[in-house]
């Protein structure tokens, strides 16, 4: 008998015509003779409506309590499910975090799942679905946590993994992983089949299709994962290990986030450990890092050193740079109206020439590259935010990807 993980993200139980239709969609699956579990996300725009509504007590409201709140989100889509596949004459049971339970590890609102005790649902599989709420856990202590926004994803490999299961299949609100995202350039195409390395890094890059945790454990683990819609029945994404596929293009999907800003600090002296001076205290205040650029001197003796930053670390980290009495500079400029446009592709690797595009098309868009950074199978520029949409669109086209 199959094992199937069915994940349902939060457009796909947003209403409850939607949770029926989902019960639907579970109870031809398990009519086929699979056993399933359901793992669930908050109807659509839950967690943000329950984040502002903390805000409303404290715009930094005690951790603890704000995971206590969200993970409310996820309890009332999976008894709703639960309740929708009873009606249909469906043996149906939903497990809380705590119930099962699923242990986590780490801080609150960013904890990761490392165990769960699967044999209560193991059990009832054999006569029933089981419905699991996706983003939650609970930690050694016994309070509940949640493991980052859109973390749903990440419960579903878990669980797939900790289960064994022959399929984890991720329903959303689109067909599946697309060359860009296809509600914002609408020629975007449906990828077949893309690597767990590909996936990872346009993930981690902005396309929110996939949680970039859920697809590292999927890596790890060689979970393969298919991305499908809730409301077609179109074939989805089969995300696998990179041996299943070959590659007949350079790039196989542009990426874009606008979470990042970026620092100049100019007239940094020109001498070893000045950088080091600079990146030990972010380091050590948990700051992370992304691109770093350092200008050659004119005068020999100073430069400017150019580094990115996610935007809602700006604040602390000008603050680190400006009390910090080993940190001299003339002067320090900042831009949180910059985005990250990437281009992502194993194809790259036996391609020439890919890097020239790319900043040839941008210049004839009269886009200014603001900073580079580059691996095996990605190449990503910060551009200002405005030409967001106008460099997406150029590099889909550049790439041949419409
Ligand atoms: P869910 O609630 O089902 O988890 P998400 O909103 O997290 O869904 O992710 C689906 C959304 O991801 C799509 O609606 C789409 O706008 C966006 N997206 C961004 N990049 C891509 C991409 N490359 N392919 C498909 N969807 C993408
Ligand atoms: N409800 C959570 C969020 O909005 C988790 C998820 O949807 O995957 O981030
Ligand atoms: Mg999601």
């Amino acid at each position: 008998m199959a094992k199937k993980i069915l994940k349902f993200g939060g457009t796909s139980v947003g209403t409850i015509e939607r949770i029926q239709h989902v019960a639907n969609i579970i109870k031809k699956e398990y009519d086929s003779g699979s056993q399933i579990i359901a793992v669930v996300s908050a109807m659509s725009g839950k967690t943000n409506e329950l984040i502002n509504l903390s805000k409303n007590i404290a715009n930094d409201f005690n951790k603890r309590e704000l995971d206590v709140l969200l993970s409310s989100g996820e309890q009332v889509t999976c008894a709703l499910l639960a309740g929708a596949l009873i009606e249909l004459k469906i043996n149906a049971k939903s497990w809380l975090n705590w119930q099962i339970p699923i242990l986590t590890e780490g801080e609150h609102s960013n904890a990761r799942i490392v165990n769960m005790n699967l044999d209560k649902v193991n059990n009832f599989l054999k006569k029933g679905v089981a419905v699991i709420p996706g983003f939650q856990g609970i930690s050694k202590n016994g309070d509940i946590t949640t493991i980052g926004r859109g973390g749903s994803d990440a419960t579903a490999v878990a669980i797939a993994k900790l289960f064994n299961a022959d399929s984890c299949e991720i329903y959303t609100d689109v067909d599946g992983v697309f060359s860009t995202d296809p509600n914002k350039i609408p020629v975007a195409k449906k990828i077949e089949k893309i690597s767990f390395d590909e996936m990872l890094e346009l993930s981690s890059l902005g396309a929110k299709v996939m949680q970039s945790s859920a697809v590292q454990t999927a890596m790890m683990y060689d979970i393969p994962l298919e991305v499908r819609s809730t409301f077609t029945d179109r074939k989805g994404t089969k995300i696998f290990s990179q041996q299943n596929i070959d590659y007949t293009k350079s790039v196989t999907g542009v990426a874009y986030s606008k979470d990042d800003a970026k620092i100049t600090l100019i007239g940094v002296e020109d001498k070893p450990g000045v950088a080091a001076n600079i990146f030990e205290p972010l380091n050590k205040a948990q700051i992370n890092v992304d691109m770093v650029i350092q200008n050659i001197s004119s005068d020999q003796s100073t430069t400017d050193i150019t580094f990115t930053i996610k935007r809602d670390v700006l604040k602390k980290t000008k603050e680190i740079l400006e009390s910090n009495q080993n940190i001299k500079y003339k002067d320090l400029t900042h831009n949180d109206k910059v985005a990250k446009i990437s281009i992502v592709g194993a194809g790259m690797v036996s391609t020439p020439g890919v890097t020239y595009r790319m900043f040839r098309g941008l210049a004839e868009e009269q886009i200014n590259i603001l900073a580079i950074s580059t691996s095996e199978i990605k190449l990503s520029v910060i551009i200002d935010e405005e030409n967001t949409l106008n460099a997406v669109k150029k590099l889909h086209t550049i790439f041949e990807l419409n």
